[in-house]
């Protein structure tokens, strides 16, 4: 499904030297394809909202435990409003208000908020605490768990919290060929939720080929959002010369477009914060440039990066749509529920274009 769309040249063009410079690819023509879906997924949407509303509605300061989401834009504007952001809730004076980010804590930060009688504010994305639930429910039922994902990252400890005897961490296919793993005839394997979906599954068949008895999740972990955005990559990437993902480097969603892009056919590809990080030496011999973001992006940054091609004359924009979102999570319930109190609307009706044109 593709629909071309008309992307305005800016009044005051961004030149770092004249595009005329630029090599012109053999055959003259510029264009862009523009991924869909691409950026902001339900679970950002709806973090995003949670600390606005509670800046709008409890008043600044409101602490936030790590990057609500990993975007830099995203948590720039936010500490401008009042947000302040913080590694760990020992860093929270004792009492205040807290906001746990999208991609969620585990229980010692639940507990170690109610020590210093934080009031939180659990902005968990709740496809991460459905895999929580899973790692809880199968240690109870006396799984050894695997959890594929990559260590380090917040959501992994977050995950690797809820049932830290249980579980095991994969992080890739070496390890899986050379893990041990203790004699059990019950074994399940649950994963990060922005992994890429075609590495994951290498991953797990050789440890099924290794532990014929290794059982599935009841569902994919793997988010729609982040499968929808690999998705639409693997469209445009073998029609293009060179890939841009917009998306900040600690946001594993984004980090894996690049890859996948790669992987089917992009010839180049580069992740990037804002479009002032492009560099031109990328357009050489340039004819297509696929553009996507990761989930945690305000599409402002994509519609930026576009302005920024149309002045190299990548003006010519195609949307490949493969898939349509109306994901909408409601707002935390700590929040709905003062917000409730207070008479003020709770239903999280704000995203999509809105959100993108707030955090400008
Ligand atoms: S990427 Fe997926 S799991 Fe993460 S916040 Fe978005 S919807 Fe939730």
């Amino acid at each position: 499904m593709t629909a071309t769309v008309t992307v305005p040249v800016p009044a005051m063009p961004r030149r770092r030297k004249d595009p005329s410079e630029i090599r012109q690819p053999e055959s003259g023509e510029k264009n862009v394809l523009l991924a869909a879906p691409r950026g902001y997924c339900a679970g950002v949407d709806r973090a995003v909202i949670a600390v606005e509303r509670a800046l709008e509605h409890y008043g600044a300061p409101i602490y936030v435990r790590k990057e609500i989401v990993h975007n830099r834009h995203v948590v720039d504007r936010l500490s401008e409003r009042g947000a302040i952001f913080v590694d760990d809730t020992h860093e929270v004076p004792e009492g205040a208000r807290v906001v746990f980010s999208a991609h969620g804590v585990s229980p010692a930060v639940h507990e170690e908020a109610a020590a210093r009688s934080l009031d939180t504010i659990d902005a968990t994305c709740p496809l991460v605490t459905k895999v929580h639930r899973e790692a809880v429910r199968f240690e109870k039922q006396g799984y050894s768990i695997i959890l594929v994902g990559h260590e380090g990252h917040e959501e992994v400890e977050g995950t690797m919290g809820e049932a830290p005897d249980s579980i095991t961490l994969i992080q890739n296919p070496e390890e899986a060929r050379a893990v041990e793993l203790p004699e059990t005839d019950k074994l399940v394997w649950l994963s990060q939720t922005t992994l890429s979906v075609d590495e994951t599954m290498e991953t797990v068949d050789i440890l099924t080929q290794r532990f014929p008895h290794l059982e599935a999740p009841p569902s994919d972990d793997i988010c729609y959002a982040t499968q929808n955005r690999q998705v639409a990559v693997k469209k445009i990437a073998p029609g293009a010369d060179l890939v841009l993902v917009v998306g900040s480097a600690n946001s594993s969603n984004s980090v894996r477009l690049v890859e996948v892009a790669l992987e089917h056919g992009a010839k180049d590809a580069h992740r990037i914060d804002f479009a002032r990080e492009v560099d031109e030496e990328w357009f050489h011999g340039v004819s297509t440039i696929g553009v996507t973001s990761g989930a945690s992006v305000p599409d402002l940054l994509v519609q930026d990066l576009l302005r920024l091609l149309a002045d190299y004359g990548y003006g010519d924009v195609e949307e490949v749509r493969t898939a349509d979102e109306d994901v909408i999570f409601s707002l935390p319930r700590e929040l709905r529920k003062d917000l409730k109190a207070a008479g003020l609307e709770t239903s999280n009706k704000k995203n999509g274009a809105d959100r993108n044109h707030e955090l400008r």
